[in-house]
């Protein structure tokens, strides 16, 4: 048998949308850590050329690609929106190649040990199981809505109603080894990262 090869240190970051997944990243990345973007990936393989394109193509008809031939969002999103069944096929398409492209992207990722930026980690079978802990940055829900709202232009009720398909903030500190606390200003984000990442630095060197 072949042996199983050793895994690198590696972190599953996860947050409710809005809760600031990325700008906690960004900073673990300033400091030397290797960050692979599950969000960013799914993104890729439904870009003009994606990955995910022939099969979308295939199951769902040129109706569902745009001019430029990436995936029309729009349309997509009120289809399976309506249809479930849809929203099945195309999560079989996408969900493989995600896990391909991610475990790619970790495999080629440099750094002394790995962050996994997934926003559903909590409600996704598995990724628990495939890093060696979890990061819950954590805010209250009226913060996230305001964030929300002020990034995207989204309103109150679609916030929340995407908020709604994900587990709640207390199910998710549940499933947490370490909290981030982003109540506060974007600084007080500073300190708390730097403990963090000693301590992640410390356990990657150990293992
Ligand atoms: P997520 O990736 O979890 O959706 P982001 O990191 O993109 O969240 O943060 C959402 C928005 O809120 C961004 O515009 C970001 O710049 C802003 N933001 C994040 N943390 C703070 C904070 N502590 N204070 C003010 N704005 C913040």
């Amino acid at each position: 048998m072949e042996p199983i090869p050793k895994r690198r240190f590696s972190v599953g970051l996860t947050g409710g949308i809005g809760s600031g997944k990325t700008t906690v990243a960004d900073m673990l990345a300033a400091r030397g850590a290797a960050v692979v973007d599950t969000d960013l990936i799914a993104h890729q393989l439904t870009m003009p050329g994606g990955l995910a394109i022939p099969e979308i193509h295939a199951q769902f008809g040129a109706a569902f690609l745009t001019p430029d031939g990436a995936m029309n969002r729009a349309r997509m999103r009120e289809y399976v929106f309506a249809e479930p069944d849809a929203k099945v096929r195309l999560e079989a398409i996408l969900h493989p190649l995600i896990r391909i492209e991610t475990e790619r992207a970790a495999a080629e990722a440099q750094g002394v040990y790995l962050i996994f930026v997934v926003p559903l980690l909590v409600e996704s079978r598995g990724w628990k199981d495939r890093v060696s802990r979890v990061l819950v940055v954590d805010c209250q829900e009226v913060t996230q809505v305001r964030r929300v709202m002020s990034r995207s232009g989204l309103t109150e009720p679609q916030v929340h109603a995407i908020m709604a398909a994900q587990v709640s903030r207390e199910e998710r500190l549940a499933a947490a080894d370490d909290v981030i606390d982003n109540d506060g200003e974007a600084s007080a984000l500073i300190p708390q990262v730097e403990q963090l990442h000693a301590r992640y630095l410390a356990l990657a060197t150990a293992s």
